[in-house]
């Protein structure tokens, strides 16, 4: 069985990132949602262990020291983690994984993992993006700015990732995520034991 793919996903807060995965989800089974973990305080409607795992910094602090994590960051003043086990254990499994986190853990993970896949979603315009953040409503003025501020900054780091996809509508989005994994599980060299059978059976 083919190991499943790690996905990384990143781009600015009101992309679209979460509606966009949770799209691809309703057809495409094999793909699971990794579960963060953060000190931020949950958003009006976001359940525990559904959206996070809602933890205090002495807690967080703790799993670090203890090596839970596959990478953790701060972002906008708060902490967030991918935990390891679930990750290591999907993937085991031949699930997909993806990672909805920030630019600083997308590079983190690409030192320790260089087949994992990176996509960076973008909103339609910037101004778009603003309409969105301010339409959800779940932030003050003062980290809807922050959030924004940091869209920019965090669009130079495109480069850093495989593949961009615009999120104008939300299900040809998804639909194009589903078609960069289809692509990345035919590589070549994520297929070589395949061909060193074929090439084996060819000397006999
Ligand atoms: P939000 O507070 O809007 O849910 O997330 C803020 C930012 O933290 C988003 O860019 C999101 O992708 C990122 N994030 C969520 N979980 C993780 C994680 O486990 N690790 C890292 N590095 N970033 C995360």
């Amino acid at each position: 069985m083919q190991q499943g793919l790690l996905i990384v996903i990143s781009g600015p807060s009101g992309a679209g990132k979460g509606t966009i995965c949770r799209a691809l989800r309703r057809f495409n089974h094999n793909v699971e949602l990794s579960i963060s973990a953060t000190t931020r305080a949950p958003r009006r409607g976001e359940r525990e262990g559904v959206n996070y795992f809602f933890k205090t910094v002495d807690e967080f602090k703790r799993m670090i020291e203890d090596g839970e994590f596959l990478e953790y960051a701060e972002v906008y003043g708060n902490y967030y983690g991918t935990p390891k086990s679930y990750v290591r254990e999907r993937l085991m499994e031949g699930k997909d994984v993806i990672l909805e986190i920030d630019i600083q853990g997308a590079l983190s993970i690409k030192e320790k993992f260089d087949d994992a896949v990176f996509i960076f979603i973008l909103p339609p315009s910037m101004e778009e993006l603003k309409r969105r953040i301010v339409k959800r409503g779940t932030e003050s003025e003062e980290e809807l700015l922050k959030r924004f501020n940091s869209s920019y900054k965090e669009l130079n780091f495109i480069n850093r990732y495989n593949y961009v996809v615009i999120n104008d509508v939300v299900e040809a989005a998804a639909r194009k995520i589903d078609a960069i994994i289809t692509a990345e599980k035919c590589r070549v060299e994520r297929n070589k034991d395949l061909y060193i059978n074929y090439l084996e059976g060819l000397e006999k």
